[in-house]
């Protein structure tokens, strides 16, 4: 049992885990680079230590000085936040090795994960729907290749097994185009992932992003807590999130939570998951499982009444889950807006200092930000800096409140997507909900910031 915690993560999420510990009576050390000392977190930690300079690879992503950090200050247990070392089986298995808990599934759970051709066959075994493609790794036979795809069926998407980030991914229309693309990912896969396997799926011209998070405990239990959807998207980046996924029927909803629970008793799973699916034509196909606490998270708390954190970290501590599948009900609509340091119609980082921050509040608002007047937003890493929460009895009561929320937002110094999100909570498709992924996209192309889409 362990009573200190090393937060191997930065921004509002190494505050949110900081909160979390207290709650808890944990102690919290932070570590940071030499850019981040002056992180909200860093100054209410009850232990500070800088591991290394600004660059990610060497401080929040070198295994070694994290190690280290540990050691120096007694921390018997590590957060790894989402990100960086998150989902690093080496990593989670380095901190075992060291008898340290690693807070998270064990590396072995992470390590089958994050092999997609060894999630989708253990996954497809698991009862748990799948998109069509291929039978594992596709083999160096051009012909074997092609007869895959056509029994696929075309359009067809060549993916990496290492991939992840939206990275490593090409999509096939026409077999004219499958060698070059099967080459090229492969060649890719290799420098970026170190493992040049690829398979192919069945491309979903108009799928919405829908995902299932799950708990599971050290003593057998696992639970569903309902669904995300996650369809507002910029090259794979969710932008907006919300649950439940509107028009969902919550009997589809349920067989798919339960199928998931299954899953993870399958794979020995512990801890906070979320498993990805495309949902298309009334039917869901997974596509990925994340074996971390996802930035989303806070929706399904709000909807749900779950601390997330709080139950991912007991677990970690041994304890058995503090609830059961009976005690989860959905309660009202929940929504989430990142605002990104990000130039909202060129999507350039926009890093910088803070000259004014005054975050919303009210009935049914949440905000999750390390951002605080003075503060200056580093260039080195992710460009989250807020993430603006609201919930209510009903979507559209809780659109209403985050148009509140938003506008009650003052941000000064850092250009960010605060005012695409004013936009997107205005837009037709939005407020219908149940767009498809593309649909941010072809929001972006029309300009929405010419007034160019439709306005509820
Ligand atoms: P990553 O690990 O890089 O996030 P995913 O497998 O989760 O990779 O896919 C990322 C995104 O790529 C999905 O959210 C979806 O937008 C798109 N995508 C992946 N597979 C398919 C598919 N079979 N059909 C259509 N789009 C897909």
């Amino acid at each position: 049992m362990f009573d200190t915690v090393l937060i191997a993560n930065r921004g509002e999420i190494a505050l949110r885990i900081l909160r979390a510990c207290r709650d808890l009576g944990l102690r919290t050390v932070a570590v940071h680079s030499d850019v981040d000392a002056n992180l909200r977190h860093v100054q209410l930690a009850d232990q500070a230590l800088c591991i290394g300079p600004g660059p990610a690879a060497d401080s929040y992503l070198d295994p070694a000085r994290l190690l280290r950090a540990a050691r120096l200050t007694g921390a018997q247990a590590i957060h790894p936040g989402y990100g960086f070392l998150s989902e690093n089986a080496d990593f989670a298995a380095a901190v075992e090795a060291a008898g340290l808990t690693f807070i998270g599934p064990p590396s072995q759970a992470i390590r089958v994960m994050g092999d997609k051709v060894a999630a989708k066959a253990t996954m497809r075994a698991a009862g748990v729907p799948c998109v069509p493609g291929s039978d594992g790794a596709l083999g160096h036979d051009r012909a074997e290749v092609h007869e895959q795809a056509r029994r696929v069926g075309y359009p067809v998407i060549v993916k990496a097994a290492g991939g992840g980030g939206g990275r490593g991914m090409r999509v096939v229309r026409d077999a004219a185009e499958l060698d070059d693309a099967v080459a090229v990912t492969r060649a890719e896969a290799a420098r970026a992932f170190h493992n040049a396997e690829v398979y192919l799926e069945r491309f979903l011209e108009h799928p919405r992003h829908i995902e299932m998070q799950v708990m599971a405990d050290r003593h057998g239990h696992v639970v569903w807590l309902g669904e995300r959807d996650c369809s507002m998207q910029r090259r794979h980046q969710k932008m907006i999130e919300e649950a439940p996924a509107p028009g969902l029927d919550r009997d589809d909803v349920a067989r798919l939570g339960a199928l998931c629970a299954a899953a993870c008793r399958v794979i020995g799973y512990v801890g906070a998951g979320t498993f990805e699916f495309l949902y298309e034509n009334g039917s869901f196909y997974f596509i990925e499982m994340n074996t971390r606490v996802q930035v989303e998270h806070p929706v399904t708390e709000l909807v749900t009444g779950i601390d997330i954190l709080r139950e991912q970290i007991r677990v970690a501590q041994g304890h058995p889950l503090s609830f059961a599948q009976s005690d989860v009900t959905l309660n009202g609509h929940a929504i989430e807006c990142r605002i990104n340091a990000e130039d909202p119609t060129s999507f350039l980082p926009t890093p910088g200092d803070v000259a004014a921050w005054v975050s919303p509040g009210g009935p049914g608002i949440r905000v999750e930000s390390h951002l605080y007047p003075g503060y200056a937003v580093p260039p080195h890493y992710d460009s989250l800096v807020a993430k603006i929460l609201a919930h209510a009895p009903t979507r559209d009561l809780a659109i209403r409140r985050m148009q509140g929320a938003l506008a009650e937002t003052t941000l000064a110094g850092l250009t960010t997507t605060l005012p695409l999100q004013q936009r997107l909570m205005r837009e037709v498709g939005f407020r219908a909900g149940g767009f498809d992924i593309h649909h941010l996209e072809r929001l972006i192309q029309d300009g929405w910031h010419q007034g160019a889409q439709d306005e509820a």
